[in-house]
């Protein structure tokens, strides 16, 4: 069986020149006699590795010299102790409460200090993102916290929270490198790159200089600090290598196909193809409000449970695959990330049509 059409949420499709060009490169790494997986982190070939995926993510994304890449471990759920123990200075940060992923990362971070929660859509099951143009910002708050695209809702801030000058931190797991961005907006960027960027196993930290210091909490782990990694380049113990390999090879692919304004584009067009249908079908439909809606992530349902479970199987087999919705929200959701091809994103409505002709 050749490959199928992978609309996980994540760990995610992965752009298929990618996974050949490392397949080539498995049993010999460009002459070193071995795979990335058994060289020294501190050799010269995984030195250059490294160095060039920095230097192509600073490319892609015009991360300012003020600001650090880290290549870190723990996944995007560690971050959520992470950042308050680095940066709550004050003990109390504001947290805009959008889904899941931020509930759980103000949650963690109330172990830390005062978290107040300044907005929330939860009062809709997180289907809209609220206004944020003027909220109620903690006088003292050490910063404002975001997720910026709701992996399980399907929404994403189309706008940035007005912070009233104060840091903005950013969950953006799962909208990593899918559109341009101005890094300047932001003191930390964040996030997992196993929904858009790589394999399971990294987290990459863009943070601005001034917050990286060795004034944390205390008890905050040498591993937990920013400033361990930031002095160390990100090799202040063993990274996760392979992964930070593979990540570079995707930043080359997003550059080769043109940037973030080409990976916007392309997205919006995909995104296009699969908002249109739903909004004419008479069997399916979105669950999001539609000035929100998420480019990467689509969640849709038909209103009929059982009918969502015939949908999700015979799908599977027709070889589009990972279409169930996430277990807290039912129904099902098409992730729609970089590496899926328009032709995906067509397979899926073309298939979605005729599941609407034999079970209306
Ligand atoms: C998947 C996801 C997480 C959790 O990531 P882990 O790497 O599994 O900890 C956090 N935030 C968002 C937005 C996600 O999509």
């Amino acid at each position: 069986m050749g490959r199928v059409y992978n609309f996980s949420a994540g760990p995610a499709v992965l752009p298929e020149e990618v996974l050949r060009e490392a397949a080539d490169e498995m049993l010999d790494y460009r002459g070193t006699g071995m795979s990335v997986m058994e060289m020294s982190h501190r050799s010269k070939a995984f030195e250059e590795i490294i160095t060039a995926a920095e230097q192509d993510l600073r490319d892609l994304m015009g991360i300012p010299d003020n600001y650090k890449v880290l290549f870190l471990q723990g996944g995007a759920s560690q971050q959520f102790a992470m950042i308050p123990m680095n940066l709550m200075k004050n003990r109390v940060a504001d947290y805009i409460i959008t889904g899941q992923w931020a509930k759980k990362a103000a949650k963690e971070a109330e172990k830390y200090g005062k978290v107040n929660r300044i907005a929330s859509s939860e009062d809709k099951t997180f289907s809209y993102i609220p206004d944020c143009s003027d909220l109620p910002v903690s006088e003292d708050a050490d910063y404002v916290y975001i997720c910026e695209n709701n992996t399980i809702y399907g929404t994403k801030f189309k706008e940035l929270p007005n912070t009233k000058g104060k840091t903005l931190v950013a969950d953006v797991s799962s909208c990593f490198l899918s559109e341009p961005v101005d890094v300047t907006k932001y003191g930390i960027i964040y996030g997992g790159v196993q929904k858009n960027i790589g394999p399971a196993g990294v987290v990459i930290v863009i943070i601005r200089e001034d917050l990286i210091t060795e004034d944390v909490l205390p008890g905050t782990p040498t591993m937990l600090t920013y400033k361990t990694h930031a002095d160390a380049k990100s090799l202040y113990n063993t990274p996760p290598a392979y992964g930070i390999y593979i990540c570079g090879k995707v930043f080359k692919w997003i550059k080769a196909m043109g940037g973030l304004e080409a990976m916007k584009e392309r997205n919006e067009k995909k995104a296009k193809v699969l908002y249109d249908f739903l909004d004419q079908s008479s069997l399916f439909k979105g669950t999001v409000a539609k000035a929100d809606r998420s480019l990467m992530n689509v969640p849709f349902v038909t209103g009929d449970t059982e009918l969502d479970a015939k949908f999700v199987k015979e799908a599977k087999a027709a070889g589009l695959e990972n279409l169930k919705g996430h277990r807290s929200v039912g129904g099902m959701r098409a992730s729609i990330y970089n590496a899926m091809p328009y032709e995906g994103v067509v397979a899926l409505v073309d298939f979605m049509k005729k599941f609407e002709e034999e079970n209306l």
